[in-house]
């Protein structure tokens, strides 16, 4: 589905992202864990289309994103061409990112009624499904700031869901929760994993990352040090960094 092929990144002369590679499949669940300024959220927002890169390609179903051909050479993307690259990408933030003078129902509607010109009955009829999936239903007509965060990330997730993206993009879903509203978010992304989604999950949560994904992608500044199949990952990391790391973590 996707295909990251020596990204790269630098923010002036901060070198972010250091030439990344890596590929997700189809319904695959991939975490990436590393430590603060690795450039997890670099790269998830290179490939949400939301920061120019600086080399490097990505592909999503095989087209290049973000450039086309002109006259044989490669050039950026029109605006209105990377917004359609966009909607075939669903971003959840760590700041649910709402809106707030809309009501739930609004929040999830408004981007398949408008932009993908879905019939507004069918676009409801559809959003009440999801927030039934994640446990909302009741919630339909609330506003955001009536829910707590962990019911706010739940309809971040079923909005994203509801554009029927190709990849979902997580960016620590849960990181700004109080931790009893932890599970919760989690419980309704391992659902979404068990239906087929294809997603890639910056985390922290290693007991997630351990359970749920398919493959753990361990960065450290601004490279791929470690990226194998969950299991295998925890048990014999390969690196010293990542030993460390998963000391320090659990
Ligand atoms: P964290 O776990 O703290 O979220 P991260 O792995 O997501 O960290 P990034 O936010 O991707 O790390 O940052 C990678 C590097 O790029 C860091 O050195 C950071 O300071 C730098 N960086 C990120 N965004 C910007 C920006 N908008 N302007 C300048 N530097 C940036
Ligand atoms: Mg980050």
């Amino acid at each position: 589905v996707l295909e990251v092929v020596g990204l790269r990144k630098a923010f002036g002369d901060q070198v972010a992202l250091d030439g990344i590679d890596f590929t997700v499949n189809e319904s695959e669940v991939v975490a990436i864990l590393g430590p603060s300024g690795s450039g997890k959220s670099t790269l998830v927002r290179c490939v949400d289309l939301l920061e120019p890169v600086d080399g490097g390609a990505m592909y999503l179903d095989g087209h290049l994103l973000g450039f086309e051909t002109h006259r044989g050479h490669l050039r950026p993307m029109s605006d209105a061409d990377i917004q359609r690259q966009r909607r075939r990408m669903g971003m959840v933030f760590q700041q649910f990112n709402l809106f707030p003078h809309w009501t739930v129902l609004r929040n999830i509607t408004e981007a398949p009624i408008r932009v993908h010109k879905v019939p507004a009955a069918q676009a409801r009829a559809r959003a009440m499904e999801l927030l039934e999936r994640v446990g909302l239903a009741d919630k339909a007509q609330a506003h955001p700031r009536q829910l707590s965060g962990g019911q706010q990330q739940r309809v971040a997730i079923a909005r994203a869901v509801a554009a029927n993206p190709r990849i979902l993009l997580f960016d620590e879903p849960t990181s700004s929760l109080d931790p009893e509203l932890v599970n919760e978010v989690l419980q309704v992304m391992k659902d979404l994993a068990t239906t087929g989604m294809t997603m890639v999950v910056v985390t922290h949560e290693m007991e997630f990352a351990r359970n749920v994904a398919d493959r753990c992608v361990f960065m450290a500044d601004g490279y791929v040090i470690e990226d194998r199949p969950a299991q295998e990952f925890f048990r014999s990391p390969r690196s010293t960094r990542l030993q460390s790391f998963l000391q320090r973590t659990s």
